[in-house]
């Protein structure tokens, strides 16, 4: 669907930025002859384990099969409980009951919006095996104090970064505080495929060899399945995109924070409550989602002003019909619930321009005021 809005997300302006080279990598996939696990496929894991500082990237079909890997490749399993929140797109959960675990639900942090190290102990049972951490909105969670819960309670460690590709935390790139993470290439993700892409990372030889074999029918060798595998492969015509966008990642971070910056700038002393950042944080803006008591009219006054927004997520995963009152830790996520109603996200994407993030600004600031 088209209008004349200022969109939140706009992959096909990132596209365009980047036409010439993107469509000259396809080219070259197409006269390639090798269209599954080749070149491209290589070279982008290599890239991309060097960008995040990680030792092997595995690419998949998608941020969903990522976790789902990862859960298989660490052997979790039906009865094996795993921690994480509602708060979050609901492939994070649903990728925990693709290998018959049981999601447990942990409460956020108001500001960081990711999990809240705080509460996690209090859930841990001799049913836990991990802990499935999301750097929510491109917010680095609290990955210190929950490094330190799972080494004491000899936990799994596990991050969903599909919002995140770039964030840091003390100049050091999430996606490496953990056994395993997992990235998704979704088109209006910080670093996107134009079509469905993901990719699973970790620093252990041996769990990096599983995931390659478990990617594709749990082949050691051609045509001989030591495990139980599936089909999630990073094909080259994604692989090939996003060799190409990867050059660019950490100068359209550097837009994003921008773009939150002038925002911060001008929307300071309004009774809208921004996102924060933590100190020694980088935040990678995926989303810009600010907190306000009256959405639905700021949400019109924004549309007759020429803006979009959207809500992620207008119901926690709990609140959903296919997960409603049946997870543990559903009961007792008071932050959440507090926050849901409130969240708007705003454009945020590299290619706004200072005129259109001007527009948005002006629109905000004239709310209640006509
Ligand atoms: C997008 C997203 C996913 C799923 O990625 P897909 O590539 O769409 O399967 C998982 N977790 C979070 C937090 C996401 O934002």
């Amino acid at each position: 669907m088209k209008s004349n809005l200022i969109p939140v997300a706009n992959p096909h302006a990132n596209y365009l930025t980047h036409a010439t080279e993107i469509d000259a990598a396809i080219k070259t996939v197409l006269n390639s002859a090798r269209y599954i696990l080749g070149q491209q496929t290589q070279a982008f894991e290599a890239n991309f384990a060097t960008y995040i500082g990680v030792k092997h990237a595995v690419g998949v079909n998608s941020g969903t099969d990522a976790i789902v890997l990862a859960l298989r490749a660490l052997d979790i399993k039906a009865g094996d409980e795993v921690i994480t929140v509602s708060h979050t797109a609901v492939a994070t959960v649903a990728a925990i009951e693709l290998v018959n675990a049981r999601p447990v639900f942990c409460d956020i942090n108001p500001q960081t919006r990711c999990m809240d190290a705080e509460k996690l102990e209090s859930l841990i049972t001799d049913k836990t095996k991990a802990i499935l951490v999301v750097h929510l909105y491109g917010h680095p969670a609290d990955m210190q104090k929950l490094q330190a819960i799972a080494k004491k309670h000899q936990l799994l460690l596990i991050e969903d970064c599909a919002q995140a590709h770039g964030a840091k935390i003390n100049g050091q790139m999430v996606g490496s505080f953990s056994d395993v993470s997992c990235f998704s290439f979704y088109p209006t993700k910080n670093l996107s495929a134009i079509g469905d892409g993901g990719a699973v990372l970790t620093n252990n030889d041996a769990l990096a060899d599983r995931l390659r074999w478990l990617r594709e029918y749990g082949w050691k060798e051609r045509y001989i399945s030591y495990y139980q595998g599936m089909n999630t492969r990073l094909d080259e015509m994604q692989a090939a995109i996003l060799n190409v966008k990867l050059l660019y990642l950490e100068n359209e971070i550097l837009r994003r924070n921008e773009i939150a910056n002038r925002y911060q700038q001008a929307l300071t002393n309004t009774n809208i409550v921004l996102p924060s950042t933590k100190p020694g944080c980088r935040h990678a803006y995926h989303l810009y989602v600010i907190e306000t008591q009256n959405r639905q009219s700021l949400i019109q006054h924004l549309t007759q002003n020429g803006v979009a927004s959207a809500i992620h997520y207008p119901q926690g995963v709990h609140q959903q019909p296919a997960y409603f009152g049946r997870i543990r830790g559903c009961q007792n996520l008071p932050v959440t619930e507090a926050l849901i109603p409130t969240i708007l996200s705003l454009p945020m994407y590299p290619e706004l321009t200072n005129a259109m993030v001007e527009t948005v600004i002006k629109a905000l600031l004239s709310f209640g005021k006509q």
